[in-house]
Formats: structure tokens, C-alpha cells, sequence
């Protein structure tokens, strides 16, 4: 007999104990759903606020395999998992959203836009190369051409894995890794939507994000929803993402990254088979949140509205430059004084330079109000140790 999902013999598992872990688990609490995480230390940021956080290590064959095997339905919160034990736990009959080989493929930046070429979805060129030596052979045969991008095919994270090369004088900035080489594109705006499906085939998307970036440091500094692009581009990359998260047969959420180039192309820059940064707004500007949302998709349960309540800007909150050690807060209490505003820290222990320790979204009637409370927030919460 089939096990109701809204009883205590029912078990969400989740690799990964992290900032996404605790809000998926903070939405899973609204229901009572039994969520159950993986990680290192009971510490983490999904700790208190779970009925259980085992201790172990997702990247670990036995422990995904025997926590997994506890579980009716496993998914996780980041991509760099032990997929092996995946695969083995979808042969013994567990539900593994998203699946082993969707994972397996998004985890390798090469296998993720050999996909995209394979399925006819849009993306940069780009060939594959060992690593800086090959490049370079590349570079003399004449078949890269400057200026382009580098990107490690794997644990790329938050740009680290990211060279651009614009000339000769940089090829010593070259990864020691096996990447990829794509030409750098003539980006007019970077777009994210977050995509959702369950197994019923039902598929919803969120409104698209628009990331704005600092004009100095170059650095995603604010996203605000809606974006500042027109209702049928948008209806264009919207069809987009329900295509990938089809193709790669995903159940729960998709963060499918668009660049929008100058000549008005859309272009996948990479998916993200999880609750996505690019997302946290919804909590608390739309119908249902990205975290609600890959609840029902991997539960196989209606897929909620994903209408927006308001026009929302959301600021990531991160630990300030020069100050490492336990995490002191300040200004909160002038930030909470702004109208709108909706403080998620993440409870890590421990502040280092730039380190996400929590977000921001700030909800008004316009976006250029809301960026403008954003830029208060930017400039009086402090992260300090
Ligand atoms: P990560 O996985 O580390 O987030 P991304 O592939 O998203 O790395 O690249 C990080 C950023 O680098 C992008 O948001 C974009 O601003 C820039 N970038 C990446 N690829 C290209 C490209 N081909 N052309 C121009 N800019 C790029």
C-alpha cells in the first residue's frame, strides 16, 4: 500500500545540511513533513530547526547508501553528492529526486553542455581541453580565439572555477584543470528562472530574475523580480526552461541561468537541479516559495501558484571583508526598521570575508523602490566577528 506522505512512517531525506537545507526544512515544518538531513555536523545551519540531521558525509558511498536507504524520498540541496550511491539507491526502489543521471550530468560542466547540444537547447559553443597545456596548443593551432572563458568542468563554485582570458598576457591565469572554453559572450542582461515539475508531468515556472551587478566590482550585487525585459522575451526563456527541465526528466526545481546576449539571444549559461540563490525571494514575495515548491514536486503533490505578491529585490548578506571568527550582526535592528524588509540569517557559526551568511528580500510596490531599501540594507548590516 502506498504510505500517506502526512504521517510520521513517512521520510524526506536530504543530502546536505546547508543554507537551502534549512529553508526547504523550515518549509517542510509547515506541513509536519518527517525531513531528515545529511551532513557533517549536527551545527550546521539545518540542524535545529530538523526533526534529524544525521552526521556523515554526502560525497561518501555507505553513508548516502544506508541514510538513503531510510528514506522514502531522497533529494538534496547540492549537486556535489555521491552519485554512485544514488544510482544503487534508484535500483533498490527508493525515489531519488533529481535523478542519478540528470545529477551525474549537471555535476561536470562538460557533460552539462554536451546535454545541451544533444537536446537543441540553446548555449554557447565551446570545445573541452585536459587543461591549460591543451589550451594552449588550442590557442596556437588557431582554434580558440581571444577573448574567451575558462571553466573547470568540476566543484566550480560561486565563479572559482571561472577564467576570462581576454588576451595573452592572462594565459597565466589558466586553471590547472580538465575544462571548458567557451567565447566570452556579449552579455546584455544575466536572467534566471526557477522551473518546478513533479512526476506527474505537471510544470510551473517562477517569474524571472534579474541579477544586477556592482558597477565596479563586477559582482552580483542585487536580484530583483520582475525583470526589466519584456513579457514575450521573458515568455521565450520561460518555454526554455520547461524544455531543460524536461529533457533532463527532473522532478522538484530547475534554476536554469540565462544570459540574454546583446543581439537578444537567450542562452543557457548552467542549470542548478536545486532550491537556487536566484529563488530566495519567493519565500516571501510569492504564492508559494522555490522551497515549498521542490517539496511538492518530488512529493508528486499539485505544484503551487507561483504568482508574485510583489515586486521584490533580494540581497545576499555576506560576512565582511577582514573579519573572521563567531558572527556578530549589526544594524539589524535599523534594517528591520525599513518597511518590507525580510531578514533569513542562516545561523553559520562562524563569519569569513564575503561567506553567505544570510539574505535579504526587500519587498515594495515598485522594483526601483525596493532596489533602493536594498541599498540601505547593503549598507548598514554588518557582518562582523
Ligand atoms: P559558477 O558556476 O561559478 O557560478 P558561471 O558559469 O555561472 O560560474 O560563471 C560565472 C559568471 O561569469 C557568470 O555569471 C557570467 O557573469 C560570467 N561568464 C560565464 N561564462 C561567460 C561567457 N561565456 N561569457 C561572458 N561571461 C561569462
Amino acid at each position: 500500500m502506498k504510505k500517506n506522505i502526512f504521517s510520521t512512517d513517512y521520510t524526506v531525506g536530504v543530502l546536505g545540511g546547508g543554507q537551502l537545507g534549512k529553508m526547504m526544512a523550515l518549509a517542510a515544518g509547515n506541513w509536519h513533513l518527517n525531513i531528515h538531513l545529511l551532513d557533517k555536523s549536527k551545527d550546521f545551519p539545518a540542524g535545529p530547526v530538523a526533526p534529524e540531521l544525521i552526521e556523515g558525509d554526502f560525497n561518501n558511498y555507505d553513508d548516502v547508501l544506508n541514510f538513503g536507504r531510510k528514506a522514502d524520498v531522497l533529494t538534496i540541496e547540492i549537486e556535489h553528492v555521491n552519485t554512485d550511491a544514488l544510482k544503487q539507491l534508484e535500483k533498490e526502489g527508493i525515489q531519488v529526486h533529481p535523478n542519478a543521471t540528470a545529477l551525474e550530468t549537471i555535476k561536470d560542466k562538460g557533460l552539462q553542455k554536451q546535454f545541451y547540444f544533444d537536446q537543441n537547447l540553446p548555449t554557447s559553443p565551446c570545445s573541452f581541453h585536459t587543461g591549460p597545456e591543451a589550451i594552449r596548443e588550442s590557442i596556437k593551432k588557431g582554434e580558440i580565439e581571444y577573448p574567451f572563458v575558462q571553466k573547470t568542468r568540476t566543484a566550480g563554485y560561486d565563479g572559482k572555477g571561472v577564467a576570462v582570458i581576454k588576451s595573452e598576457e592572462h594565459l597565466d591565469r589558466l586553471l590547472p584543470a580538465p575544462s571548458i572554453v567557451e567565447p566570452l559572450v556579449d552579455i546584455d542582461k544575466e536572467i534566471a528562472i526557477v522551473a518546478a515539475r513533479n512526476p506527474s508531468g505537471q510544470v510551473e515556472v517562477f517569474p524571472a530574475v534579474e541579477m544586477l551587478f556592482h558597477p565596479v566590482a563586477n559582482l552580483v550585487e542585487f536580484l530583483q523580480c520582475p525583470a526589466a525585459v519584456s513579457e514575450a522575451k521573458i515568455q521565450e526563456a520561460e518555454e526554455i526552461a520547461k524544455k531543460t527541465i524536461e529533457a533532463f526528466d527532473i522532478c522538484g526545481l530547475l534554476a536554469v541561468e540565462f544570459f540574454l546576449t546583446n543581439d537578444g539571444e537567450w542562452l543557457i549559461n548552467e542549470s542548478a537541479p536545486r532550491p537556487h540563490n536566484s529563488g530566495h525571494h519567493t519565500i516571501d514575495s510569492c504564492y508559494t516559495s522555490q522551497f515549498e515548491q521542490h517539496l511538492r514536486g518530488i512529493l508528486d503533490l499539485p505544484l503551487g501558484s507561483t504568482k508574485m505578491k510583489s515586486p521584490s529585490v533580494m540581497v545576499n548578506l555576506l560576512g565582511e571583508d577582514g573579519f573572521t571568527g563567531n558572527a556578530v550582526y549589526e544594524g539589524m535592528d535599523k534594517v528591520l526598521a525599513i518597511p518590507g524588509a525580510k531578514v533569513h540569517l542562516y545561523g553559520k557559526a562562524q563569519t569569513k570575508p564575503f561567506r553567505k551568511m544570510g539574505h535579504a528580500t526587500l519587498l515594495d510596490d515598485s522594483v526601483e523602490g525596493a532596489i533602493e531599501k536594498a541599498r540601505r540594507v547593503r549598507d548598514t548590516l554588518k557582518i562582523k566577528a
